[in-house]
């Protein structure tokens, strides 16, 4: 069990990272990708995976962090330098047209630059992707008009919350689909649920996006990486296989994707 997708590195476990992390393996974790928003928390991804042994870190600027801070590129590269083994990702990165005061030019601009840093050090790229509160669609297909552009990218479309014509797209681009909390939910729509049940189980991400979105039936409380296990199960249940079948998969996909070659306990 791998969680692709965590934010150990934000403040919510600023005090208790560690026990988490020690306490996580025992239960059965294998691995977690901490993914940065900004400068400061993929630098704190990078510092947890310098210090724990199967923690791995993305980098990058969340497209609702575009406003506060400019994508100085050069830090980024800097960053992987450093971290050669522990940087697995580029990102978060994307387009959030949800709040209406974020600028989608400034976000797609920053997403390129993105693009090229994965490119350049051949990395896959994290994306999160939320469209408006009106057209819920936007972001999705304006990210998915860019990647078809951009044929060398591959990554995954995290916490996927479009419909399976959407899902389909990113598939036929060798993308990967993460899927979250939301789909344990007792109101997960059954577009989500479709979604779920026809992508092909090799393309398959578990993530939590902790301390975000606990899955049932810690909806609400402060999430953690070792809940991937309900997110197996729910996978599991719709797609009726086996909770095993789920976990040995969806592992051996976060391994080929992020190139996790170290042997995992
Ligand atoms: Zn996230």
């Amino acid at each position: 069990m791998i969680d692709t997708h965590a934010h150990l590195n934000f403040k919510a476990f600023s005090q208790d990272y560690q026990k988490v992390i020690q306490d996580n393996f025992k239960q059965g974790l294998k691995a977690v990708i901490n993914i940065g928003s900004n400068l400061e928390t993929s630098k704190k991804a990078c510092q947890i995976a310098q210090e724990f042994s199967h923690c791995y870190a993305a980098i990058g600027l969340h497209p609702i962090h575009v406003e506060d801070e400019d994508f100085i590129l050069e830090e980024f590269q800097e960053l992987i330098k450093k971290n050669k083994d522990q940087v697995k990702a580029i990102g978060e990165t994307g387009l959030d047209y949800y709040q209406e005061k974020y600028e989608p030019e400034e976000q797609k601009k920053v997403f390129l630059k993105h693009l090229k840093l994965a490119q350049e050090f051949n990395l896959p790229v994290v994306l999160h992707c939320r469209g408006s509160k009106t057209e819920p669609h936007d972001a999705y297909l304006d990210l998915l008009k860019i990647l078809k552009k951009q044929v060398k990218s591959k990554g995954v479309i995290h916490c996927f919350s479009a419909d399976w014509e959407i899902a389909q797209q990113f598939l036929d681009l060798g993308f990967y689909m993460g899927f979250t909390g939301p789909i344990t939910f007792k109101n997960a729509t059954p577009r989500l649920l479709k979604v779920v049940i026809q992508a092909p189980l090799n393309k398959i991400l578990l993530e939590t996006d902790c301390p975000f979105l606990a899955p049932e039936p810690y909806r609400g409380g402060r999430n953690e990486p070792i809940y991937i296990r309900l997110l197996a199960q729910k996978i599991a249940e719709l797609k009726e296989i086996s909770q095993e079948e789920v976990i040995k998969q969806t592992t051996k996909n976060a391994q080929k994707l992020f190139n996790i070659t170290e042997k995992l306990n």
